[in-house]
């Protein structure tokens, strides 16, 4: 292909995602995946992550086509979320039936989304599977970068990606218990180490969770060094049995944590999405939402577009980035503030936030409102 309308770089959930997207628009979309680097190990684990998609993902996924393709075990509705403080007693809960709405999230096993997605592009005849050669060499009115955090498309544009570590991992495992999950999310606020069990229906249906547990990383690095049945000691130990007895049923990964911003979104034939313009904590399971806004957010803005303004149009890529920036920072800030709270380790300061989550739990038209911002990124 020497032409193509939007060349999308980095084939992750969110480009591909926005490939798709934009090719329902009509228009010819060139989608660059990153090649194995030479020596890289083909054996590499599986990514164990599962991921907690909102309504807003969900109907974007299922517009694609690719929602009601996943295989049933792959995907799990949420009903019921149980959030626990630091404190005895101090817990917030929440439920579908409270919110009225069918469920809260969906757990959706990534590789398997990944394969989907990609299956949906092999169909798509407008879409353009290319090398990095090939990219090099196609034109384009616009270059949409999906990169991730590490995105060299964005430093070579000079975009900066300021970046603040929280010195923690995360370690995500797949988990079968002893007890039925019924739908239901638990997330301990442990200071400093928040962890949650995503109920899921793979390995074992109904009996499954995927485990995010962020900790400081000396901490993490520890539990990834323990042998397998020390670490499920560890993690029975640290939820407390509420969930039944806990064992691994996959490898486990460990991804380190920071929270960033690009300085800018966009510029005259260029955007980004995803992870390549904003980074934020797991703890509220919002990045690939904020990414899949983001890829609903343009192909909005391109379909909405004069027919006289082309797509790489500064002027028009500013609306997406408008549209996407107050979210997205507002994100980031809740995240954030709720880790900082959390790490305090004042007895003050620990009384204030275990109250306050008991308080929240009973003023039932504030927990809407936050359930409510929650479903729809
Ligand atoms: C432990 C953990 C749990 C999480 N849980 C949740 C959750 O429950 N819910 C949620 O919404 N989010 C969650 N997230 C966040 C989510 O993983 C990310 O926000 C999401 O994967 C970002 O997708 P992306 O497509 O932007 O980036 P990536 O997934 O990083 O994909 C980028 C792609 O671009 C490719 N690439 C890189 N450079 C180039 C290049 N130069 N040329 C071509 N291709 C390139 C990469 O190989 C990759 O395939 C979690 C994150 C972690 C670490």
């Amino acid at each position: 292909m020497k032409h193509v309308d939007v060349l999308v770089r980095g084939a992750g959930i969110v480009g591909q995602s926005l490939a798709l997207s934009l090719a329902r628009l009509g228009l010819q979309v060139g989608l660059c995946a990153q090649a194995p680097r030479a020596g890289a190990n083909t054996d590499a684990a599986p990514d164990v992550r599962a991921y907690a998609l909102n309504a807003a993902s969900v109907a974007l996924l299922r517009g694609l086509k690719v929602w009601d393709a996943l295989p049933a075990q792959a995907a799990t509705p949420v009903y019921d979320m149980h959030v626990q403080g630091d404190a005895r007693g101090a817990a917030i809960d929440f439920s579908a039936w409270e919110q009225q709405v069918g469920e809260l999230a969906w757990i959706v096993d990534a590789p398997v989304l990944e394969r989907e997605l990609a299956s949906a592009i092999r169909f798509s005849p407008h879409v353009h599977p290319m090398s990095a050669e090939q990219a090099q060499r196609v034109r384009c009115e616009l270059t949409a970068l999906c990169e991730g955090k590490e995105s060299a498309g964005r430093a070579a544009l000079g975009v900066g990606f300021e970046r603040r570590d929280y010195g923690h991992s995360a370690v995500a495992a797949r988990l079968v218990a002893s007890r039925a999950h019924q739908g239901t999310a638990r997330q301990w606020f442990r200071s400093p180490d928040v962890l949650a069990l995503l109920p899921f229906d793979a390995p074992q249906p109904t009996r499954s969770y995927a485990l995010v547990w962020s900790l400081p990383r000396e901490r993490a690095r520890e539990l990834m060094a323990l042998d397998d049945a020390a670490f499920a000691a560890a993690l029975n130990d640290a939820t407390g049995g509420e969930a039944g007895e806990l064992q691994l049923a996959s490898a486990r990964a460990e991804w380190p944590l920071a929270i960033a911003q690009a300085s800018a979104w966009s510029g005259p034939g260029w955007v980004l999405l995803g992870d390549a313009a904003h980074l934020v904590h797991p703890l509220a399971g919002q990045g690939l939402n904020m990414g899949l806004a983001d890829v609903a957010a343009l192909t909005r803005v391109i379909a909405a577009r004069e027919p006289w303004r082309p797509l790489g149009d500064e002027r028009l890529l500013r609306r997406y980035r408008r549209e996407r920036i107050l979210p997205t920072w507002a994100m980031g800030q809740v995240t954030d503030g709720l880790l900082q709270l959390f790490a305090q380790p004042a007895p003050a300061v620990r009384e204030l936030r275990n109250r306050g989550l008991s308080l929240v739990n009973r003023l039932t038209p504030l927990k809407r409102w936050l359930t409510a911002r929650a479903l729809d990124t």
